[in-house]
């Protein structure tokens, strides 16, 4: 007999972390969300200045959003630091799936030719959701995008 549910899961490699994804799942949440930046989401310039910046993000963290049918663009909870003069940013999306493995480094450092300073990205189940959804966190410093506006 077949388990229907176990066709909807897949492997998805990177890094280090060897993850269980609910694609069909993932895929589907984020459809109908609404983009960050927007009104719905949060429109505050610190997120609308996030999402400019997406398309300048590693090539390997737009392909692996892609395999887990999650987007770059939606659902992200943002948080904005201002420090010594540069935009730091922590922002965390929701992937429904599991950890298979991961690294003994859990936040990996990636390099990215089209930004200056770091990108860091990490993967942690979020505990109080059971075991079925997991939370990828993204720790960059961005430029400041937005024209007619600054911090
Ligand atoms: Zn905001």
């Amino acid at each position: 007999m077949q388990d229907w549910t176990f066709s909807r899961k897949k492997t998805v490699r990177f890094e280090g972390y060897k993850l269980l994804i609910d694609f069909p799942k993932t895929s589907s949440y984020y459809q109908n969300l609404p983009f960050i930046g927007e009104e719905e989401h949060c429109g505050c310039m610190y997120c609308r200045n996030y999402v400019e910046a997406i398309l300048s993000f590693p090539e390997s963290v737009q392909v692996l959003f892609h395999e887990l049918g999650a987007d770059l663009r939606k659902d992200a909870y943002v948080s904005h630091f201002f420090e010594d003069n540069k935009h730091y940013y922590i922002s965390s999306y929701k992937v429904f799936g599991k950890i298979l493995s991961k690294p003994e480094l859990e936040l990996i450092e990636i390099g990215n030719p089209n930004l200056e300073g770091y990108f860091k990205v990490g993967i942690q189940t979020i505990e109080s959701s059971g075991n079925s959804v997991i939370d990828l966190y993204i720790k960059v410093e961005l430029p400041w995008l937005l024209e007619n506006e600054t911090n």
